[in-house]
C-alpha cells in the first residue's frame, strides 16, 4: 500500500475529507481520536497564545476550516511574521452592509461582493492582517510570504486571483470544487446553503 492510499484509508476511517493528503484537518481528527480529553476544541487547544481576535474570528469558520487558520497563524509565527485572523464568516446581511460602504460615491469601496457572492458567507474563507507590535500593516511583502505558507497548507490564496488580487484572503476549497472557477464554486455553495446541505461531506 503506498502512502497516499494509506492516508486515504485513515481519512475514510476518521470521517474527514478523503483527499490522500494529511493536512491539518486529518491531524486534528487524529488528535481528537487519540487524545479526546485534550482536544475539546480545535481552536483553544491547538495553539497556546493564539490572540483573542484571531480566536474569535476563527471560531466563526466551519470546523473543517478552523485548523487551517490556526496552522497558518502558527506557521507565520514560526517564520517571524505576526499575523492575526481579522475577518471570518459573514452573514449575507453583513456582506450587504459591507458592499454598501462607499456606495454611492461616499468614499472608498470595500468589496465588490453582495450577500451570497463571497466565500466569507459560507464559513470557508478568512482574512489575515499582518502586524508589527500593535501596528497593522495594510501592505507588506510579508503578505506574499504568508500566501506561500498558506498554499503549502493546501489553502487557496487570494493573491493568486487574476482580476482582483486579495493578498490577505485565504479559503479552503472543498474537494467537490476542484477544477471549478470561483463563480461556479459560489453557485454550488449558495445551492447547498439554501438546501441546508453541508459544505464538506
Ligand atoms: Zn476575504
Amino acid at each position: 500500500m503506498d502512502i497516499e492510499k494509506l492516508i486515504r484509508s485513515v481519512q475514510k476511517e476518521l470521517g474527514v475529507e478523503v483527499d490522500g493528503k494529511a493536512g491539518p484537518q486529518t491531524w486534528a481528527a487524529i488528535a481528537k481520536r487519540l487524545i479526546p480529553d485534550q482536544a475539546p476544541s480545535l481552536v483553544s487547544t491547538a495553539v497556546t497564545g493564539l490572540d483573542a481576535r484571531s480566536k474569535k474570528n476563527i471560531e466563526t469558520l466551519l470546523p473543517e476550516v478552523q485548523p487551517y487558520a490556526v496552522a497558518l497563524i502558527q506557521k507565520a509565527a514560526l517564520n517571524g511574521i505576526q499575523a492575526k485572523v481579522i475577518s471570518g464568516h459573514r452573514t449575507y446581511a453583513e456582506q450587504d452592509a459591507l458592499y454598501a460602504k462607499g456606495r454611492p460615491d461616499n468614499g472608498p469601496k470595500v468589496t465588490n461582493a453582495k450577500g451570497g457572492q463571497s466565500n466569507h458567507n459560507f464559513g470557508i474563507a478568512f482574512d489575515i492582517g499582518i502586524f508589527e507590535g500593535t501596528a497593522y500593516l495594510g501592505s507588506s511583502p510579508k503578505y506574499k510570504a504568508l500566501g506561500l505558507l498558506g498554499m503549502d497548507l493546501g489553502l487557496d490564496w487570494g493573491g493568486n486571483w487574476k482580476s482582483f488580487k486579495d493578498q490577505p484572503h485565504f479559503q479552503l476549497r472543498p474537494s467537490w470544487a476542484n477544477g471549478m472557477n470561483e463563480r461556479e464554486m459560489l453557485t454550488e455553495l449558495r445551492k447547498r446553503k439554501s438546501e441546508d446541505q453541508k459544505v464538506f461531506v
